[in-house]
């Protein structure tokens, strides 16, 4: 099928290359030069597990092309995901929608032949019903242009494994013909099983909000707990263990720690709190509220942990921030918990140094007030504090022996409770994380 991708970021570049990948004839579209530049030439313009190859197996294929010119969309798309980014708007909770509204009202006038136009980011629910009143005023008169919403689920840092094989796909139509050309477009994915859940746009819209919100609380309620345990002297680690036994519960996401980040999570529950005001069931989910106010709250209780740790005063300390990014698996550092954390420790007078293995380019430009590097030993060099932030595998795998050695003085925060304390300890740390009481 001759599919477009309009909007080539995290989310649309992976996708693009999956469609080509799974048969499709794909042309990959975005307003940003550079980035067409990088992926046309096979370059990534971000750092995701098993993409470059991808990527370079479909441009060999000849299924895969890039484009900054909407007009040669409109003439080559059976179907156009829609993949551009939904932001948090400025002085608002609510989503930005002007990058959707900007792909209809310039794709709209071009088509030419009866087409389907597929939004596939993550919007507050009625989008799809404005977006098909808005196509039919633009389109030329005599075509018809049907608008589907399939809402996407992957993750960062295992991108290409969840597009190409989801948990679910989730369609939202209006028309027997648009679950048929979507059924088509994932038909290697239904002949291996994928559950395929057809429903109206607006359900469909909000599966996925609901998903995020649901893998937000879960994240705040253990964090909430962990705080409760800090006050307790019980350990919140032994808890969810424990927690997660019971299926219905389950131990994933009841990882205690710095709180959740990145580019979906927080502006997802911040714009679905505020659509749902919008529509009158605001305190339905009110409880968002907290969940967001819970999580940004671990940074400023990470914040707090290091200065104490610090004596209770920040000025010029030497202190080591271990990830930038917002998850391991990434080069991703919108608004990253282990950034907030760096940039407040900085504006208390801090001399930090932040280490990542693949976000320390972003995170300068993010934050050029930081000093980011990716060599680990020259970042703990002389440190009085050590924070570990993101979780990459890398961190566990570091001898806390030899890094004890570098640094000033042994002093880790666990900010994600991953690494082992006893270890640590054992070659001479001090270790603290949120939620654990400290060793007797
Ligand atoms: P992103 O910022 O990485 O990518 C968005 C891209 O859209 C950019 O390359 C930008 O240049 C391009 N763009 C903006 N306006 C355009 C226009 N008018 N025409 C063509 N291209 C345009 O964002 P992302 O992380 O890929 O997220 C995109 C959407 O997918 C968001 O709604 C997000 O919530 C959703 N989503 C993201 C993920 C994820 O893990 N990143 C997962 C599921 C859903």
């Amino acid at each position: 099928m001759r599919l477009t991708v309009i909007g080539t970021g995290y989310l649309g570049a992976v996708h693009a290359a999956c469609m080509a990948e799974i048969g499709h004839d794909v042309l990959g579209v975005d307003v940003d030069a550079a980035k067409i530049a990088d992926l046309s030439a096979g370059r990534p313009p971000f750092y995701e597990p098993g993409f470059e190859d991808l990527l370079a197996r479909s441009l060999a294929s000849g299924r895969l092309r890039f484009t900054t010119d909407l007009r040669e969309a409109a003439a080559h798309g059976e179907v156009h995901f829609i993949c551009v980014g939904t932001p948090q708007q400025a002085g608002s909770q609510a989503a930005d929608l002007r990058y959707v509204d900007a792909v209809v009202d310039g794709l709209a006038p071009h088509l030419s032949a009866p087409c389907l136009v597929v939004g596939k980011s993550t919007v507050p629910v009625g989008t799809t019903v404005r977006l098909t009143s808005r196509i039919a005023r633009l389109a030329p008169p005599g075509v018809r242009a049907e608008v589907a919403w399939n809402p996407e689920f992957l993750r960062e840092g295992f991108a290409v494994d969840d597009t190409l094989r989801p948990d679910r796909i989730v369609t939202g139509v209006t028309s027997t013909e648009a679950d048929e050309t979507l059924r088509r477009v994932y038909a290697p994915m239904l002949a291996a099983d994928t559950p395929y859940i057809r429903t109206d746009p607006n359900t469909a819209e909000l599966v996925k909000v609901a998903a995020n919100s649901f893998l937000a609380t879960k994240i705040s309620f253990i964090n909430a707990m962990a705080e409760v345990c800090d006050a307790a002297e019980a350990d919140v680690v032994t808890l969810a263990d424990a927690l997660g036994h019971d299926t219905r519960i389950g131990r994933q996401f009841l990882n205690a720690g710095l709180g959740f980040g990145g580019g979906c999570l927080p502006k997802d529950i911040r714009a679905f709190a505020a659509r749902a005001q919008e529509l009158g069931a605001g305190p339905a989910v009110a409880f968002l509220d907290q969940v967001d106010e819970i999580n940004q709250r671990q940074r400023s209780r990470t914040v707090l942990l290091a200065r104490r740790m610090l004596g209770g005063d920040l000025t010029d300390a030497r202190v080591t921030v271990l990830g930038a990014t917002f998850k391991p698996n990434s080069d991703d550092v919108r608004d990253s918990p282990a950034l907030a954390v760096a940039a407040e420790l900085h504006r208390q007078g801090a001399q930090v140094r932040v280490h990542d293995p693949e976000g320390a380019a972003k995170a300068s430009l993010a934050h050029p007030e930081l000093w980011c590097g990716e060599d680990l030993l020259t970042a703990c060099q002389g440190a009085e504090l050590v924070l570990h932030l993101t979780e990459w595998s890398h961190y566990r795998e570091v001898d806390p022996d030899k890094l004890a050695r570098v640094v000033r003085t042994p002093r880790l925060i666990d900010g994600r409770n991953a690494l082992p304390h006893d270890e640590w300890r054992a070659a001479g740390w001090t270790v603290k994380a949120l939620g654990r009481p400290a060793p007797s």
